[in-house]
């Protein structure tokens, strides 16, 4: 029922105007062709469908946070709201301003801050964090070839100043409990996954079906998703958390790679790239898609 209008929305975004620059912070990230563009969507009955560069990887970068912070409410459950809170900062995706008056708190576990809190309590729990992370993602979504770009996080370690410095400032509350280094090590990793759209839809199901992977899993309860969802709705596009609910109407997360994934729980994941940002670092093509989409269907939560 959705190949028509994917059809359609993929045309008429390809005419849009070439707007937006691609994040060039991450030096990796500045090889990446401006101009790739793919849209996949998947629903929960089954129906896949797959355009442009869709099978195409690139840098998922903060895409990552949900599944971090998914798998860090597995261990402390509740508990990891006296770590994080749960409201959108309104401020840039690595500002450190808040932090000082919050006594080192962060906003909300998917601006850096928060994100860098989340990996250190995987630094905590796990026992090999970057090769359990990465052979979580394999196991929900069955793709065994998912992996870290090194080059990717190499290159983001090499600039990553203010991640550096947000590490620290946190660590002086307390509230990076493990060595910064490597907290910082599995930070940059986590963003530097390489996924193709269509297996972001795979990766992210279970958000979309009350917590259950695509082959079974359980991976949280439906009480639990829902506050995943919830949380990407109110704070899944940095200070654009609001226009980005005005527009599109679905919970979901971007990226500085140019992703978007983003889903209306018990029907459908849809995720798209194209590496053009706004001025604040959403995909300027990705967010016309999905306006279209929900938009043309009228298929949103609200
Ligand atoms: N690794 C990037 C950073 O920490 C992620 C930013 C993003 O995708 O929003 O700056």
């Amino acid at each position: 029922m959705f190949e028509k209008v994917l059809q359609e929305i993929y045309k008429e975004s390809k005419l849009q105007p070439k707007i937006g620059e691609i994040a060039t912070y991450i030096p990796e990230l500045a090889n990446v062709n401006p101009d790739k563009f793919g849209i996949s969507l998947l629903t929960l009955d089954g129906e896949e469908i797959n355009l442009g560069d869709a099978n195409e990887r690139f840098s998922i970068q903060s895409i990552s946070k949900p599944l971090t912070l998914s798998l860090a409410f597995t261990f402390l459950g509740e508990k990891i709201w006296e770590r994080v809170g749960v409201e959108p900062s309104g401020s840039p995706f690595n500002s450190l301003v808040q932090l000082e008056y919050e006594k080192g708190i962060p906003r909300n576990p998917f601006i850096n801050a928060g994100a860098l809190v989340i990996a250190d309590i995987l630094v905590t729990h796990l026992k090999n964090p970057k090769t359990n992370f990465i052979n979580f993602l394999r196991e929900i979504s069955d793709i065994n070839t998912l992996d870290y770009d090194l080059s990717v996080a190499k290159s983001e370690a090499s600039t990553g100043f203010r991640n550096i410095a947000l590490a620290n400032f946190l660590k002086s509350f307390g509230n990076i409990t493990n060595n910064v280094d490597e907290v910082l090590d599995f930070y940059f990793h986590q963003c530097s996954i390489s996924m193709s759209c269509s297996e972001l839809n795979k990766v992210f199901y279970f958000f979309a079906n009350e917590g259950v992977t695509l082959n079974g899993k359980e991976i949280l309860n439906r009480s639990q998703i829902k506050r995943m969802n919830a949380l990407m709705q109110s704070c899944g596009f940095y200070d654009e958390s609001g226009e980005f609910t005005y527009r599109v109407g679905l919970p979901g997360k971007s990226g500085v790679g140019g992703g978007i994934v983003a889903m209306l729980p018990k029907k459908f994941i849809v995720s798209t790239w194209s590496p053009r940002l706004n001025s604040n670092g959403n995909s300027e093509l990705g967010m016309f898609a999905l306006e279209q989409l929900t938009t043309k269907t009228g298929m949103s939560i609200f």
